[in-house]
């Protein structure tokens, strides 16, 4: 997706990020997501754990985040939800804050332990993907 809202950019708390290149206002899209990039559902049984994660599943609909949105940052105590194929900010966002998202999988017995680096002051240190 081509948008001139965000940018990536090196990030404190995990490889890259995104961020914000203008203020959000609670409620706003901040990013949609392009869906173009789609695989079956009888590809994707095929794929190993590895790739798995990497494609995002969503009202029945199996595709591959591109950039910017693949390089969403986890935190506990995020800025933005996931909506209808699209980030939406659940508080106001500053130009130039980093913009991050709940990942995690409460509902996903097998899910990978990963150590959270977020520095949010409600960080949940270990989080389920
Ligand atoms: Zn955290």
């Amino acid at each position: 997706m081509k948008s001139d809202d965000v940018i990536i950019k090196k990030s404190k708390i995990h490889g890259k990020g995104i961020f914000a290149l203008r203020d959000f206002k609670k409620g706003e899209i901040v990013l949609h997501w392009d869906t173009s990039d789609r695989i079956s559902k009888e590809e994707y049984d095929t794929l190993s754990d590895y790739e798995k994660n990497r494609i995002t599943v969503h009202e029945g609909i199996f595709f591959r985040l591109k950039p910017p949105e693949n390089c969403f940052n986890h935190s506990c105590e995020p800025n933005t939800k996931m909506g209808e194929f699209c980030d939406v900010a659940i508080r106001d966002i500053k130009k130039g804050e980093e913009i991050t998202t709940n990942f995690e999988a409460e509902d996903r017995p097998d899910a990978e332990k990963m150590k959270c680096n977020c520095g949010s002051k409600k960080c949940r240190t270990w989080i389920k993907f």
